[in-house]
C-alpha cells in the first residue's frame, strides 16, 4: 500500500516537473536526451537548441540583407550590445554588398540561406547544391570569408537533404522560438510590434534560438523584444556561441569581424546594384 502510494506521488511529481519543463518520458526522448542528440544532432549536423542550463538565446534573422530595413535592425543591436546571426539570401547580398560588409564590421556573423530562397524538398541534389555553394560564393566574393552555417528556405528539408548539407561543410541552423515576424504574401499588412515580442517572450526558454526576418516589423519590435529579453535576465549570443556551450561544445569559426578582401579586389558584379550573379 505504501509502495503503491509512493508510486503514484512520484509519478504525480513526474508528471508536474515533466508539464512544466515539457520534458517528454519517451524512451527515444530520454535517450536522445542522455546523448545530447536533442540539442545537437551530429549525423546530420543539425543544431536544434543550445544548452537548457545556461540562461542564453540566440537572435537568427533571415532573408536580408534588405536595405529598407536592415539598418535600423543593426542600429538597435548595436545600441543594445548584442550580437545576432543573420541568414542571408545569395540574391540580396549581391544586391547589397556593403550592408553584408557592415553586418560583419558590427560584429554579427552571417549563415547561408541559399542562392535564391527555393524550398529544398523540391530540388535535385545537384541544385541544392548550386543553390547553396552560389550563396557560399557570393558571400565570399564579397567578404572574402567563408559561411560555416546554413538555414534552409521555410525549414523544408528531411534527413537525406541535411546529410548532403553537412557534407558541403555547414551545420544547419533550427529554431525554438518563432516571432511571426514577415509578412504573408499577398498581405500588405505589418504585424504588430507588439505581438511580435509577447509571442516570442511567451516561448522563450535558455538555450533557445528565436527566428526573426529582416522585415519592418521586426525592427519595430526589436527594442521591446530585447528589453524583455534582458529583464528576464537572458544573455543575447549568436548561434556559434550557443553551439560552444553545448554540453559537447561544437566550435566554429564565426565569419563575425572586419572584411578580410580589400574593395579593389571584389569582383565588379557583387558590386554592382541589382546585379545578378552566374555561374
Ligand atoms: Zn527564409
Amino acid at each position: 500500500m505504501i509502495a503503491a502510494g509512493a508510486i503514484l506521488c512520484l509519478g504525480a511529481a513526474g508528471f508536474l516537473y515533466t508539464r512544466r519543463e515539457h520534458i517528454s518520458l519517451r524512451p527515444s526522448s530520454i535517450l536522445a536526451r542522455l546523448e545530447g542528440t536533442n540539442l545537437y544532432n551530429p549525423s546530420e549536423a543539425l543544431f536544434k537548441r543550445g544548452n537548457p542550463r545556461q540562461k542564453v538565446v540566440a537572435l537568427t534573422m533571415d532573408d536580408g540583407p534588405h536595405p529598407k530595413y536592415l539598418p535600423t535592425i543593426l542600429s538597435i543591436l548595436a545600441a543594445n550590445h548584442v550580437h545576432a546571426t543573420f541568414f542571408e539570401v545569395g540574391e540580396m547580398m549581391a544586391k547589397s554588398p556593403n550592408l553584408v560588409r557592415q553586418v560583419l564590421a558590427d560584429g554579427n556573423e552571417i549563415g547561408d540561406h541559399t542562392m535564391t530562397h527555393p524550398r529544398l524538398i523540391h530540388l535535385t541534389p545537384a541544385q541544392i547544391k548550386s543553390e547553396i555553394m552560389q550563396c557560399q560564393q557570393t558571400f565570399h566574393a564579397i567578404t572574402g570569408k567563408q559561411m560555416n552555417l546554413f538555414r534552409p528556405p521555410g525549414f523544408r528539408e528531411d534527413p537525406k537533404i541535411l546529410k548532403e548539407i553537412k557534407a558541403l561543410g555547414f551545420i544547419t541552423v533550427d529554431y525554438t522560438t518563432a516571432a511571426h515576424d514577415f509578412i504573408v504574401k499577398g498581405n500588405f499588412a505589418k504585424p504588430n510590434p507588439i505581438k511580435i515580442a509577447a509571442s516570442v517572450m511567451d516561448r522563450l526558454k535558455p538555450g533557445g534560438i528565436i527566428l526573426l526576418h529582416d522585415a519592418p516589423g521586426t525592427a519595430e519590435a526589436l527594442p521591446e523584444l530585447l528589453s524583455e529579453i534582458k529583464a528576464k535576465g537572458y544573455r543575447v549570443v549568436m548561434v556559434s556561441q550557443l553551439l560552444a556551450g553545448l554540453p559537447h561544445p561544437i566550435t566554429v569559426a564565426t565569419d563575425a569581424g572586419p572584411c578580410t578582401t580589400p574593395m579593389s579586389k571584389i569582383p565588379a558584379y557583387a558590386i554592382a546594384d541589382g546585379a545578378k550573379i552566374h555561374h
